[in-house]
């Protein structure tokens, strides 16, 4: 499973980061958002993952993805 394919609804966001990463024109910072809820954190972390990713879509099949748990996205700034 993709990164992107477990976040319901968020068609626009989604479809704007994956286009981004895509074409490698990905801003250096994000703001996010929302309610309490709304998924924020979940885009985040897929966003993140989706870059780490070999094939650049999170694909979790490549050494990227299978080599990521999700503790190792420390490495990125999520601040709530
Ligand atoms: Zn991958």
């Amino acid at each position: 499973m993709k990164s992107f394919d477990a976040i319901i609804g968020h068609k626009k966001i989604i479809s704007h980061f994956e286009e981004a990463i895509k074409t490698g024109k990905v801003s250096h910072a994000y703001l996010l958002s929302g309610e309490d809820g709304s998924g924020k954190m979940m885009i985040a972390k897929a966003v993140a993952k989706a870059l780490l990713c070999e094939h650049k879509d999170g694909c979790g099949e490549c050494a990227a993805c299978k080599s990521l748990p999700q503790k190792r996205l420390k490495c990125c700034a999520f601040r709530i």
